[in-house]
C-alpha cells in the first residue's frame, strides 16, 4: 500500500494553520478506526449494541488523514472502538509514519488501546514508526477489572500489554482509568502506587455523559480535587507545570521525585477554551467536539469524487465551526448521538 501523494499546488501553497472562529488552532486529529469492541466496559457500553458504523479501508483513512496533515495536523492518534482488532493497523501506522508535516517534520503518532492484543503488537507497532501508546485500565484489582471489562483474563493480558509497551520503548507510557464513584473509586490509591511500581503514567478521567446506556449524574462524578485530596492523604502530592497548553490532564508528582499522575476533568474543570482537537469517526466523518450535535461527512465526499482542494476547504469550513465549549451538567444539555465506544475516544 503505497502512501497517496499531494498534488504539486498543495505541496507549494503554504496554509495558514487550521483555526476555528474562536482562534483556537487545531493540530490534533483522532481517528477511529473501528468501532468495534473486544471488551463491554460496564460504564460504556450496555453489551447488547455491537458495531454500529461501517469501517472505511485502511487506504482511506491514510488518504484523509494526509489532507488534515496538508493543513496543519502535526498530531494524530488512532483510537476506536479497539484499534488493534483492525487488520493492518501496523501498515496504516508504517504509512503514517512516512507523512512530514508542511514544516518537513515527523507527525507525533500516538494509539489508544484497551491493551487486551498489545503484548505481541508493542514492538511491531514500535518499528513502525509509532511513538506511545496509551493504554486504558479501570482498575488494578483483577477481580474489579474484569467486573468492568466483562472478559474472563482480561487484567492478565492488558497488564502484560503494558510491561510490552514499555519494553518496547512506547513511553511515556500513559494509562487511562476513568474514576465513577462507588464503583471504582476504591482503585484510586493503588493506582498511584500502580504508576509508581510500573514506571508509567496514571491519567484518571472525569466520567462524562458518553455512555450508551444511561449511567451518568453529577453525583457519579468522582472530580479532580476529591482525587488530589484522597492521594494527598497517603502520598504527598504536587502539581507540575503543564508541557503545551493544550495539554488535557493537570499533572501532579509525587514528592518524593518518583512517578507522575494525570487528572484529566473535562466536566469540573473544562479545557475546552485550550482545545487543539477534531475527531474522524471510523465511517469518515469529522467531529469537531465530542460533545457535536452534527457530523460532517467528509468520506461522502471524498467517495462522491471531490478533489482535494475541496476536500481541504471542507475541512477549513468545518472546523471553523467548531463549538465553543461543551455543556455537561447544564439544563438542556443533549448527549450525542453517538456513545464514546462509536465516537472514537
Ligand atoms: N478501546 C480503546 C481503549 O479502551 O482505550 C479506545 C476507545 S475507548 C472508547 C477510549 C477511552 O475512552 C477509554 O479510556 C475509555 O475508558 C474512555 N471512556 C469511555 N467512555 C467514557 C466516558 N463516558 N467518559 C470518559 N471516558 C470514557
Amino acid at each position: 500500500m503505497a502512501a497517496t501523494s499531494l498534488s504539486a499546488e498543495s505541496a507549494i501553497a503554504p496554509m495558514p494553520p487550521l483555526t476555528d472562529s474562536y482562534g483556537r488552532v487545531i493540530h490534533d486529529l483522532r481517528v477511529s478506526i473501528t468501532d468495534r469492541c473486544n471488551y463491554k466496559c460496564v460504564y460504556c457500553r450496555t453489551g447488547e449494541v455491537g458495531a454500529q458504523y461501517p469501517e472505511l479501508r485502511i487506504d482511506e483513512y491514510l488518504r484523509l488523514i494526509e489532507i488534515f496533515v496538508s493543513l496543519g495536523v502535526t498530531k494524530v492518534r488512532l483510537t476506536g472502538g479497539e484499534p488493534l482488532l483492525r487488520r493492518n493497523v501496523v501498515e496504516l501506522v508504517r504509512q503514517l509514519a512516512q507523512l512530514r508535516t508542511p514544516a518537513g517534520e515527523r507527525l507525533d503518532l500516538a494509539l489508544t488501546t484497551n491493551g487486551h492484543l498489545l503484548e505481541s503488537l508493542a514492538a511491531p507497532l514500535k518499528d513502525a514508526g509509532l511513538n506511545r501508546v496509551t493504554v486504558s485500565m479501570d482498575a488494578v484489582d483483577a477481580a474489579t477489572f474484569e467486573r468492568i471489562t466483562r472478559i474472563e483474563g482480561s487484567f492478565a493480558a492488558v497488564l502484560a500489554g503494558v510491561r510490552a509497551a514499555r519494553d518496547a520503548g512506547l513511553t511515556p507510557l500513559k494509562i487511562n482509568c476513568v474514576l465513577l464513584r462507588g464503583f471504582n473509586d476504591d482503585q484510586i490509591e493503588g493506582f498511584a502506587r500502580f504508576a509508581r511500581d510500573e514506571d508509567v503514567v496514571v491519567r484518571f478521567i472525569e466520567f462524562m455523559p458518553l455512555e450508551e446506556g444511561r449511567l451518568w449524574t453529577p453525583e457519579i462524578v468522582v472530580t479532580l480535587r476529591e482525587i488530589v485530596d484522597r492521594i494527598g492523604r497517603s502520598m504527598p502530592l504536587k502539581e507540575l507545570p503543564p508541557r503545551e497548553a493544550s495539554e488535557t490532564a493537570r499533572r501532579y508528582g509525587f514528592a518524593d521525585g518518583v512517578g507522575e499522575i494525570g487528572i484529566i476533568a473535562p466536566v469540573s474543570q473544562a479545557f475546552c477554551g485550550a482545545c487543539s482537537r477534531v475527531r474522524l469517526t471510523s465511517d469518515g466523518k469529522i467531529r469537531t467536539c465530542l460533545f457535536s450535535q452534527v457530523e460532517h461527512d467528509l468520506y461522502g465526499r471524498l467517495r462522491a469524487g471531490a478533489s482535494e482542494g475541496e476536500l481541504r476547504e471542507y475541512i477549513v469550513r468545518t472546523v471553523q465551526g467548531k463549538e465553543a465549549r461543551h455543556h455537561i451538567g447544564e439544563p438542556g444539555f443533549l448527549k450525542p448521538s453517538r456513545s464514546m465506544v462509536h465516537i472514537g475516544g
